[in-house]
């Protein structure tokens, strides 16, 4: 694309779906054409590193961490041109707002979250993004139970909370029939 034309990329699915292994493969591919790149993620998922965005097969890159989608604002550098943000759920609060604010000011905003939560409802932000996105990709993981593909990431432990954070153990890939 020539132009500070501005859109928004989603790439969306349950956990295990490479959605973090999607967007690193873009930020990446942003950065060999030159693009000045940050990269976002939330400070409650410093699972894996805390500066870094890291996918479930250990791919990584740097990010800022922040605490709030505001943060995102005042954290840019504004002549950035590709903004990523991960797990965007945990910052779900005028997320939106935030990436149509970025997008109209003719940035590539691109996000990878989860569409749904650990009962099968929209989860936010996302729903809300698809209708404002640009380009939509919709990512499947494979059932532990029956090797299909799945949309479902089913909660080991019990619990009713809406944000638990947790990878293997806690959380697994199941299809809507498992
Ligand atoms: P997400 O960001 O969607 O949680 P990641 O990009 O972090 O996903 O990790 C995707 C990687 O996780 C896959 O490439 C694969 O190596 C690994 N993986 C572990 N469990 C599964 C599963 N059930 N289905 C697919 N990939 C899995
Ligand atoms: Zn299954």
């Amino acid at each position: 694309m020539t132009g500070n034309v501005g859109w928004i990329e989603v790439i969306c699915g349950p956990m295990f779906s490479g959605k973090s292994e999607e967007l690193i493969r873009r930020l990446r591919r942003a950065q060999i054409a030159r693009k000045r790149v940050q990269v976002f993620k939330p400070a409650i998922d410093i699972r894996y590193s805390a500066e870094e965005i890291v996918s479930h097969s250990a791919q990584r890159l740097g990010a800022t961490v922040i605490s709030s989608a505001k943060d995102i604002l005042e954290k840019l550098d504004w002549r950035t041109q590709v903004v990523g943000i991960d797990e965007p759920n945990f910052v779900a609060d005028g997320l939106v707002e935030v990436a149509q604010q970025l997008a109209d000011s003719g940035k590539q905003v691109l996000i990878a979250g989860l569409d749904t939560d650990y009962l099968g409802r929209p989860f936010a932000p996302i729903p809300d993004l698809l209708c404002l996105a640009e380009s939509i990709t919709k990512t499947l993981a494979i059932c532990m139970r029956c090797g299909n593909p799945a949309k479902h990431t089913q909660r080991l432990v019990d619990t009713e909370d809406l944000i638990v954070v947790g990878a293997t153990g806690m959380y697994e890939a199941r299809c809507r029939r498992c």
